[in-house]
């Protein structure tokens, strides 16, 4: 087991360099950053000389995957006010606030989580989205969103039913919230159930209405 380091991040491998080097080249890959890696290594090796670290560690990491590079997506989401609440509950103590809002638009009922990327994400600052419920992200949609631009910063599977879904959400927060309560019982920030008919009305307890500065 190797570990190899890049900037802040870590990456273990159990193969050879010549093993990853080898996969590179039969992808036949036309990222022409890992095809520099590769003449690279070539050159080195015959010279009688090493790569660097950061080189080894990106021919391992682009080795490794077999996705396609994030895709820009040119949307704008409405996320402030999420953002405000998500940061007003991190004032307030919470490690980690999270949001969630469910699809009732149309029958797949999904539920889009919404968290701020912590410290050791090289999207610190953003707002992350997911789709699924705690134990599966569906379709494997994964997104930062710039809080403050509301532009998506990096996005994976991040298909147009999942953006007009997000676009209504997000545009009906406030009402939505009310919404989640009435129809699903449940609290949308921390999804625990709402024993009371006030908390159901505005959909949240007021435990979580005073982490994240609501009116209760
Ligand atoms: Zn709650």
């Amino acid at each position: 087991m190797t570990e190899l380091k890049w900037n802040q991040e870590v990456l273990t491998t159990n193969k050879s360099n010549e093993e990853a080097i080898g996969i590179l080249v039969k992808k036949k890959s036309r990222d022409r950053f890992a095809m520099n890696l590769v003449k690279e290594y070539g050159l080195k090796k015959s010279a009688g000389k090493k790569l660097s670290e950061s080189q080894l560690y990106w021919i391992h990491r682009l080795s490794d995957s077999d996705e396609k590079p994030p895709v820009k997506c040119s949307k704008t989401f409405y996320i402030q006010e999420v953002y405000n609440l998500l940061t007003t509950a991190k004032d307030n103590g919470l490690k980690h606030p999270k949001i969630t809002l469910n699809n009732y638009i149309d029958d797949d009922e999904l539920e889009y989580f919404f968290s701020l990327a912590g410290k050791r994400s090289k999207y610190e600052g953003n707002i992350v989205v997911t789709v699924g419920n705690e134990y599966y992200n569906y379709d494997n949609l994964w997104m930062t969103i710039n809080p403050e631009s509301g532009e998506v910063v990096n996005s994976k599977q991040l298909t147009d039913k999942h953006a007009h879904n997000l676009e209504i959400l997000l545009s009906t927060f406030s009402t939505h919230c009310e919404i989640i309560g009435q129809l699903s019982g449940r609290c949308c920030f921390c999804r625990k159930k709402l024993t009371d008919t006030k908390s159901v009305r505005v959909g949240y307890g007021a435990k979580c209405a005073k982490s994240y500065g609501l009116n209760y």
